[in-house]
């Protein structure tokens, strides 16, 4: 959506992509239907942007963390879409789950108790199966409970779905007992990486994130799942470097010949972290072009020597391969994208 103002920095979303991962990740579901997380504002994609893509290409089920995330969305919910809040409901919000189309994940015996005697209607549960994160613990006596919820969808979460380790085997039979012993209308196990692992893991509903997004959660998704996120900074300035010359804070980049840098519209506080710092590139067309020195809040340098019609006010491509990009950063492909801040233009193609 563009604004009047237009930001120095933007992201570049690619909705047939979005799209495409997400078919390929249904495909993948097989007869399961197939969700969307879109917490953390889609990801940092902009959710309601996502949402509404993946509506209108047929996705009914959707996953945030927490009510301010819901009522974000629900005036753009469409009729027959499910949003479920993944951390249940806390007292503080009840009233507003209450009166709400989005049904709490619920995920203790507080909440339970809570929703029940508030007569709340459908809901959610997570039960745990071996992440000891939320919901209720899988060796509990979990099942009288549950007894007279209205429940639609019962999840547990993988802990290790992108290893192939005997972990990921043993939530998946802890979880098909469970099925057997407390009635919902449906099942739902598997993230981005746990629908990867094949039919046995699938139930009735799968939950991708990461991998709509672009993210390759297991090495046999990255044939298939095609980038959706590029960031993209306009230079501010283009200047020359002597020899000798340092840049950037504590001066960690010193030039060994003269040759020509741009600073662009983009720092740390926009989630390029400091891990970019000499290691990062912009792109021009297919020519990289390195970050030089260290990555400050709002700002970065490259090397544009290699590119002399560069000039002010260009916009330049961030190299952002998710892959590639974790392993220059060190940063998870997860964090590459929920850290894509506020101040980005959010631009969908
Ligand atoms: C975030 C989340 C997902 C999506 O996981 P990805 O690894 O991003 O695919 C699914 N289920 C739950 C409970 C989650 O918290």
């Amino acid at each position: 959506m563009m604004q009047d103002h237009v930001a120095p920095l933007r992201l570049r979303l690619d909705g047939d992509a979005l799209v495409a991962n997400w078919r390929w990740l249904a495909g993948r579901s097989g007869s399961a239907a197939c969700g969307a997380a879109i917490k953390a504002n889609g990801y940092g994609l902009g959710a309601r942007g996502v949402m509404a893509r993946l509506t209108r290409a047929g996705c009914r089920d959707f996953f945030v963390s927490n009510w301010g995330e819901a009522a974000a969305l629900e005036p753009s919910l469409e009729p027959g879409v499910n949003l479920s809040v993944l951390h249940g409901v806390r007292r503080e919000d009840m009233a507003q789950a209450l009166a709400s189309r989005a049904r709490p994940v619920l995920c203790t015996p507080e909440q339970i108790a809570r929703w029940g005697e508030a007569g709340g209607g459908a809901c959610d549960v997570m039960i745990d199966t071996g992440m000891n994160r939320l919901g209720l613990d899988w060796r509990s006596d979990f099942a009288p409970q549950l007894q007279g919820l209205d429940i639609r969808t019962l999840m547990s979460h993988l802990a290790s779905a992108d290893e192939d380790v005997d972990l990921n085997r043993l939530q998946r039979d802890r979880f098909a007992s469970i099925r057997d012993a407390v009635p919902a209308q449906r099942y739902s196990l598997a993230n981005s990486a746990g629908i990867c692992r094949g039919d046995a893991y699938h139930f009735d509903l799968t939950r991708p994130g990461l991998a709509l997004y672009g993210g390759v959660p297991v090495d046999e998704a990255a044939d298939h799942i095609r980038p959706v996120v590029t960031p993209q900074a306009q230079i501010l300035q283009r200047r020359r470097l002597i020899a000798g010359d340092s840049i950037g804070y504590n001066a960690t980049f010193t030039a060994t010949r003269d040759h020509e840098v741009a600073i662009l519209n983009l720092g740390y506080a926009d989630g390029y972290l400091l891990g970019f710092s000499g290691r990062g590139a912009a792109m021009a067309g297919a020519t990289r072009l390195p970050v030089l020195g260290r990555v400050s809040m709002d700002l970065v340098a490259v090397d544009v020597n290699d590119a002399p019609d560069l000039a002010e006010g260009d916009w330049l491509d961030i190299a952002y391969d998710l892959r590639e990009a974790s392993a220059a950063s060190g940063l998870s492909q997860y964090e590459l994208l929920t850290g894509l801040g506020p101040r980005y233009d959010r631009v969908w193609a």
